[in-house]
């Protein structure tokens, strides 16, 4: 496959680097992955980075740090690794990582917000974000609004002179909802606010927003960039360095920063993204054309199938059509009962990681979403599709559904 990193630029490493005019081709993705900001350990050549289990660092006389490390808060080389490599794969300037995916939200919104700004969210957001913004945001003094944000015009619309940004999720959850994110950048810059986008379900390996013209990609690293359900953690990256050290200057501030161990698993998974990613997107398309063909499922939702309404736009912005794949059954019995009937699919919230994963939004994930302008169809099944041998994830719908 191509890699979707513009080979021959000359953006420069986040991590010092040459500069100079002379374009360099910026390496493919699994390359970065693996290698950046993991230089070998210079005293004892570890080809991994080490777990940094340290608060803090001596001093070689007052003021005298070495390569900047004085307090965990403010940075750990763990952590530094991770967020060189998050930059890198995301092709930003900056790199930041997180103890929660909303932790990253929040540190973002409080650092491009203040009381009296607006921003735009998807009508159909992460209810974690929805949650965010309703009850934490909101009460701050920050003001949104839900919008389909595959209506440009609607955007348009919505949009305010006090809005600050637009909040894009694509692929999104749980309905797999695609927005434009060229054309959002344009509505967003046009209107003075920054565009944002939660890239945790296409991952950057099967996108980039940055590249397409976004000012910060969101990440709840939880999912698939950490890839193994073993840890929780978040990210931002941002695509000019002015804004990043104002996200760093947040995230030392707020403080709630991803633990050396967590950023140590996080990179580990990390590593290994693209050649997953490959396998949940060939196992989801196996998994996506069983499901059309059967009888007892009434519709599927997947942006890799032509009738989707967002597949063009999918098909332009992303490598490929990702993991997730959501389907309806009709009635919210029948889809209880294939959530409750699969062995191999594990009954649960999250996604993203090697298992496959199988929800009803309705009573689980979204149930905080009830009679809001989030509410989820109640038929509506999701899966999360793993790394499985694909002919045996087959035989386990096929079983639940009969
Ligand atoms: C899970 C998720 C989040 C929140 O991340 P946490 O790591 O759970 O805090 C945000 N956005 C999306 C799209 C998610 O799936």
């Amino acid at each position: 496959m191509d890699s979707l990193v513009p080979m021959d630029n000359d953006v420069p490493p986040v991590n010092g680097g040459t500069g100079g005019s002379s374009p360099r081709r910026r390496q493919g993705f699994e390359t970065l992955a693996i290698h950046a900001g993991q230089e070998p350990d210079p005293t004892t050549g570890a080809v991994v980075p080490p777990i940094y289990q340290v608060s803090t660092y001596k001093q070689d006389g007052i003021g005298g740090l070495r390569e900047g490390y004085e307090y965990s808060r403010s940075a750990n080389p763990t952590r530094t690794s991770l967020e060189v490599c998050l930059a890198e794969v995301e092709a930003g300037a900056r790199g930041l990582a997180f103890a929660s995916g909303l932790a990253a939200e929040d540190a973002l919104l409080r650092t491009v917000c203040r009381p009296g700004d607006h921003v735009i969210i998807p009508n159909d957001a992460y209810g974690g974000t929805y949650r965010l913004f309703a009850k934490v945001a909101e009460p701050w003094g920050v003001t949104f609004d839900p919008v389909p944000l595959a209506d440009l015009d609607a955007v348009r619309a919505a949009v305010r002179p006090d809005t600050r940004a637009v909040w894009v999720e694509t692929p999104t959850n749980p309905l797999l909802g695609i927005a434009d994110i060229t054309a959002l950048a344009g509505v967003a810059h046009d209107a003075g606010a920054l565009l944002v986008v939660d890239n945790t379900f296409a991952s950057p390996y099967l996108q980039q927003p940055l590249a397409l013209g976004a000012d910060v990609v969101v990440h709840s690293t939880t999912k698939y960039v950490g890839g193994h359900s073993d840890v929780v953690g978040g990210a931002l990256v941002a695509a000019d360095a002015d804004l990043g050290e104002r996200l760093a200057f947040h995230q030392n501030a707020m403080g709630a920063v991803a633990g050396p161990f967590d950023a140590w698993l996080t990179l580990r998974g990390l590593k290994t993204l693209g050649v997953r990613m490959d396998r949940h997107c060939a196992n989801a398309e196996r998994i996506v054309e069983m499901l059309t063909r059967h009888d007892a499922v009434r519709e599927v939702l997947y942006p890799g199938l032509p009738s989707h309404p967002g597949h063009d736009v999918a098909a332009k912005q992303m490598r490929a059509f990702g993991g997730m794949v959501s389907f309806r059954m009709g009635s919210q019995e029948a889809a209880v009962r294939v959530c409750e009937r699969t062995k191999l699919f594990t009954l649960g919230e999250s996604l993203g990681g090697v298992e496959s994963l199988i929800e009803h939004p309705g009573r689980m994930t979204h149930a905080s979403a009830a009679g809001s302008p989030l509410e989820v169809p109640a038929d509506l099944v999701r899966l999360s599709v793993g790394i499985e041998d694909a002919d045996d994830l087959l035989r386990d719908l096929e079983l639940a559904l009969a």
